[in-house]
């Protein structure tokens, strides 16, 4: 599996082939595992992205060597695309909400990346339209768009699923994954639905985000603390494709701080609040088939780890819930 032994020529080769391990506190007749993104070099999910599609774009000609990546984002994809950019020859820029993580903003500077902020108040929303403005003043720029841009489900329906079935030898009964962008979920149950149809796939975001409601559940919009899933506005997240999901499952702060905690101080693995969300609801899909509620063509329960706790320490991610900023 991790088999990064030999001797490489680059960081970015070390990106994907992480390692899946199983979680104790699961039923005894339906294991579930997590997949460790942590384990990356730029240590979140976000790099395999980072890789996959600049080498897709600079391999179309939708960039070239000496070009410059420009990507509205406050998080894991920024350092993801940073990693990629540096190895690529291109430059990366990110436009950031001034309010954001000031951690991930030094890391994607030391990257080599600039950054620019713009204003709290103008939201997401700003940043992107900052970016594309940029991108028009610029030659040779692009704007991969993780939102809307296809090649993020592809980097997941090409490695990150396929990792898993080696892994496992196929024996893969449902895939509980959170939902940010949504690509990650969608490019493992493309995967898996191809493999068996009868492969239960389960969303998972924060309570008060709204995914659920595609699925026709009643769900009211609130604010939470979990960081990297969840969306206030679905129709903006242009990757998810409810019909290939099962169920949506809401986790609520409290739950997801609580099993980021238990997680670490019972199983050692220093993991974030959407870990522990989807920890949370991997367990309780493997608990419901070994009760014979759900059907599926095997019993293993298959999560990811999205990205490391230490990320989030000045946020007081181990403090009590209240001191948790998210
Ligand atoms: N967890 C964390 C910490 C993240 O940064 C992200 C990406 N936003 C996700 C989960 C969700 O991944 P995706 O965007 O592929 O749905």
């Amino acid at each position: 599996m991790t088999d990064h032994l030999e001797p490489k020529g680059s960081v970015l080769e070390t990106v994907g082939r992480t390692p899946l391990v199983a979680i104790n506190a699961a039923p005894e007749s339906v294991p579930v595992y997590a997949k460790l993104e942590s384990f990356n070099p730029g240590a979140s999910v976000k790099d395999r992205i980072g890789k996959y599609m600049l080498e897709r774009m600079l391999e179309r000609g939708d960039v070239s060597p000496g070009g410059t990546v420009i990507e509205p984002t406050a998080g894991n994809t920024g350092i993801g695309i940073a990693v990629a950019a540096g190895q690529l020859d291109l430059k990366a820029i990110f436009v950031v909400p001034e309010r954001f993580s000031v951690e991930k903003q030094q890391l994607m500077a030391a990257l080599g990346a600039e950054v620019i902020n713009t204003p709290s108040a103008e939201g997401m929303g700003g940043a992107i339209e900052r970016a594309h403005g940029l991108a028009e003043e610029l030659d040779n720029a692009v704007v991969p768009q993780q939102f809307s841009n296809p090649l993020n489900t592809e980097a997941h329906y090409e490695t990150t699923a396929p990792e898993i079935y080696e892994a496992l030898d196929g024996e893969v009964g449902a895939i509980v994954a959170g939902c940010g962008t949504a690509g990650t979920l969608m490019g493992l149950a493309k995967y898996a639905l191809e493999q068996d149809p009868e492969t239960h796939v389960v969303a998972v975001e924060p309570d008060g985000s709204l995914y659920a409601g595609t699925k026709g559940e009643d769900v009211e919009e609130a604010e939470y603390k979990t960081e990297g899933i969840g969306t206030h506005d679905p129709t903006t997240n242009e990757l998810f494709e409810p019909d290939l999901v099962d169920e949506v499952i809401q986790v609520t702060d409290r739950a997801a701080q609580e099993e980021l905690k238990r997680l670490a101080s019972e199983e050692g693995h220093l993991v974030a609040s959407s870990a522990g969300a989807a920890s949370i609801a991997a367990r309780g899909v493997a608990e419901r088939i070994e009760g014979g509620e759900i059907d599926t063509p095997h019993d293993g329960v298959v999560t990811i780890f999205p990205d490391s706790s230490e990320r989030y320490l000045s946020k007081g991610i181990y403090r009590s819930f209240e001191e948790w900023e998210g």
